[in-house]
């Protein structure tokens, strides 16, 4: 059965400049070029997707987007820094040192097949008009453009409403579009949680009905937004909404299940991710590893508990019983190792944080690559539970004085009188000294091999073997 995604049919808005908020002071300059020169040459050019929505919020986009009607290869012969990327549907990446802009072509959604066996999309994706184009996005805050030619916002979908309303709603029927592609529904919780909105009534539900077919969809594409969760400070509403759709049952489950015995809304788990989010955000040392350890630590702390009741005479081994707890997570959703091993690492050194540095070993420990993540770790710790800071200053002093004893001397620490001297004391022009060759005399068997191997003294000896002639 061939299911039509849109329902409703929304009314084209068109937002003169004078109606909105966006200035080209605001949009990046190579945006900008890459806009004007599409326009230039004849075709549409908009500013699309979440770039605009985050525009016309007053924030500052992650990156700048552009839909056109020009074509890959139209695009490419438009700009030499253009490298052309996607088997099914080509996208064009305009290189403007690291940075770069994602160029593509209108398209269309495909149209969607509803069987009992789930959603599927019948052909490729194809060219479409822009109209066609904002349809197929997912969220009507996302499918806004910003044309270079009027200045203007067009809005095919709704989206300006639902910025007013601060609400995410899906394009289309969110039963449909929540099975098509299931990563959409922790999109939904993204984007709730980093801009503060609310996900509407339609998608709520369909997320609670559907949220087991994440489960279907590609791991590494999960894992990915697993980790983009923490990013704006966000990670406490965000979790709690991935809990409260039941997304967390399928994605996390341990954590799930801890939630439910720890109090559910009440569980000290949200301090913890509370206190995350309250890092600065340019807080380098929040790595993926800190923040799987923040998430895992109240179970971590659990299971220690537990092991030492168990056995309370034997000394628990913490790294463990951290690998314990964070299995689950890395097997489920492939966290890369890396981050897997950081995290494990941050659980067992935790305890060393309950005395000051002392020097000799706290010595080494500083100067452990994974110290600032594990002082990162502990200020998060040290927040949630409300703790004094003492001890925590003194661990981050020791640092600060090692590295600092260790950072090799600056040259312009040095007198400006004592570089002049130095300079004086060498002569303009040093006199050269000659390098005699060294010549070694080579070992009875180096000559061997070197008679051996020089092909242009003695040719080469080859040896037939002869091999007896068996009978037949
Ligand atoms: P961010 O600030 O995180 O980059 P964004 O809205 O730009 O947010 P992207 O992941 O960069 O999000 O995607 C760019 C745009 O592509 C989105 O705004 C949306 O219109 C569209 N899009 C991305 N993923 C999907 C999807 N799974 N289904 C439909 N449209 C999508
Ligand atoms: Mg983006």
């Amino acid at each position: 059965m061939i299911r039509s995604l849109f329902k409703k049919k929304n009314k084209l808005v068109i937002r003169q400049r004078s109606q909105h908020c966006i200035s080209r002071a605001n949009i990046d300059p190579d945006a900008l070029k890459v806009l004007y020169r599409l326009a230039n040459t004849g075709h549409i050019a908009y500013l699309v997707g979440g770039s605009v929505r985050d525009l016309l919020l007053g924030r500052v986009p992650k990156d700048f987007d552009i839909g056109t009607d020009a074509r890959p290869n139209q695009i490419r012969r438009l700009f030499r820094n253009c490298f052309l990327i996607g088997k099914r549907f080509r996208l064009a990446h305009i290189v403007f040192g690291r940075k770069i802009i994602e160029t593509s072509t209108f398209r269309r959604q495909p149209e969607t097949c509803d069987s009992d066996n789930g959603v599927y999309q019948t052909e490729d994706n194809t060219f479409g008009s822009p109209e066609e184009d904002a349809k197929r996005r997912d969220f009507t805050v996302n499918g806004l453009f910003y044309d270079i030619k009027t200045f203007s916002v067009i809005d095919y979908v709704g989206g300006l409403d639902d910025l007013t309303r601060r609400t995410m709603r899906c394009i289309g029927d969110p039963d449909i579009r929540f099975r098509e592609d299931p990563v959409r529904m922790m999109r939904a919780v993204k984007f709730a949680a980093r801009l503060g909105f609310s996900i509407d009534r339609a998608s709520q539900k369909a997320i609670l009905e559907h949220h087991a077919d994440i489960l279907n969809a590609s791991v590494p594409r999960v894992c990915e937004e697993i980790f983009r969760l923490f990013t704006y400070n966000s990670s406490c509403i965000a979790f709690k909404m991935l809990w409260e759709y039941k997304l967390m049952l399928d994605l996390l489950p341990d954590i799930h299940q801890y939630l439910e015995g720890s109090g559910r809304q009440k569980s000290v788990l949200w301090s913890y991710l509370a206190a995350l989010d309250a890092l600065p955000s340019d807080e380098v040392s929040v790595s993926n590893g800190v923040r799987m350890a923040v998430l895992h630590y109240p179970i971590f702390i659990e299971l220690l508990k537990k092991t030492q009741a168990e056995c309370p005479t034997k000394r628990v081994n913490r790294q463990h019983v951290a690998r314990q707890v964070l299995h689950s997570a890395a097997h489920g959703l492939r966290i890369p190792k890396a981050s897997f091993y950081t995290a494990v690492t941050l659980l067992d050194v935790q305890r060393r944080f309950a005395e000051p540095p002392r020097k000799g070993r706290a010595q080494r420990f500083v100067m452990h690559p994974v110290f600032p993540e594990a002082l990162a770790f502990q200020s998060v710790l040290t927040i949630a539970e409300q703790k004094g800071s003492a001890v925590l200053d003194q661990w981050r002093a020791f640092y600060e004085q090692e590295t600092a004893l260790r950072r090799p001397q600056r040259s312009d620490n040095i007198s400006p009188d004592k570089v002049d001297e130095a300079r004086d004391a060498v002569p303009e022009q040093m006199p050269r000294r000659r390098r005699r060759p060294r010549h070694r005399k080579a070992r009875p068997d180096q000559m061997a091999r070197r008679s051996e191997n020089d092909d242009t003294n003695t040719p080469p000896v080859t040896v037939k073997e002869v091999v007896p002639e068996t009978a037949t």
